[in-house]
């Protein structure tokens, strides 16, 4: 009697699978085997990890099946973290889904850049203006639990993806409210303002790879600058004397981010960079 592992096909086993799969997402990601893995991984209900252990394990068709529709999808352009509902973040595994922007690791350097920048000792306001999934204001809500986050959004569908994953990750110092930018304030003024706005032109070709994406989390008029213009010139009158300013932007608007906040009145005027050593974090 042939045992059940003898009659399965070699093509049928993971490791067989993944490689398949890469090969056919070679056009659409950078990081094809990775994708191929997360997407695997989630349908098999297993850590990452277990595909490298167990690579001459069968796979049912079931399980079959439903990987090849997850990887028809991301052929099709859709992001691994909107496939799977999830995507890590600073040390936060956010819910994301197509309602709010794919968490992207350059904006961990928003995050790094605000902490650096806090008072040792609370009470410290923040705001996270477009907070979208609420990436930003949830890691520096979880480093800091001593500091109150205000996170907005313009997006109803936004702040309800922020709102629960604030409660899945059981941060209570995090608080919400719905309006364009500084719409969504009360009077009480904040010791640091820091956004992630859309900063990308109409006409940028690098849009055609990010078409599953909300545009409004993406795209701004006047080459990509208008968001970070209006972000700078309203900041001063939210914020405490000496309070910050941290906004993220695109590694060919540095000149411009610096030029805008020096401008508004903006004083200690720096850029950051991302781990790629890109100018991608103007703050002052
Ligand atoms: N960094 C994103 C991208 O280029 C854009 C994010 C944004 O516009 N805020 O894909």
């Amino acid at each position: 009697m042939p045992t059940v592992l003898d009659q399965t096909d070699a093509a049928d086993r993971i490791r067989a699978i993944l490689t398949r799969a890469t090969a056919r997402l070679h056009r659409v990601s950078t990081t094809p085997e990775l994708d191929a893995g997360l997407l695997l991984s989630h349908v098999l209900h297993k850590p990452r990890s277990f595909l490298f252990a167990h690579g001459g394990d069968a796979v049912t068709p079931a399980d079959r099946s439903a990987f090849e529709t997850l990887i028809e999808r991301r052929r099709s352009g859709e992001p691994v973290a909107y496939l799977v509902g999830k995507r890590g973040f600073w040390s936060l595994d956010l819910a994301v889904d197509a309602r709010v922007l794919v968490p992207r690791p350059d904006t961990e350097t928003l995050v790094e850049s605000a902490l650096a920048l806090l008072p040792a000792a609370g009470p410290v306001r923040i705001a996270d203006l477009g907070t979208g999934s609420g990436a930003i204001a949830l890691a520096i809500a979880s480093e800091r639990p001593d500091c109150q986050v205000v996170a907005t959004d313009a997006s109803p569908g936004a702040l309800a993806v922020a709102k629960h994953n604030a409660e899945h990750l059981g941060l209570g110092n995090v608080a919400f409210a719905e309006g364009d930018w500084f719409s969504a304030l009360g009077e009480a003024p904040f010791d640091m303002i820091v956004s992630n706005p859309p900063y990308v032109a109409e006409d940028d070709p690098h849009l055609t790879a990010l078409t599953h994406e909300p545009r409004q989390a993406l795209v701004a008029d006047d080459n990509g600058r208008s968001c970070l213009r209006h972000l700078a010139e309203g900041a001063a009158a939210h914020l405490v004397p000496g309070g910050w300013l941290l906004l993220e932007h695109g590694p060919d608007q540095g000149f411009f981010a610096r030029h805008v906040l020096g401008r508004y009145g903006f004083r200690d005027v720096r850029t950051d960079q991302d781990l790629g050593g890109r100018p991608r974090v103007t703050l002052g």
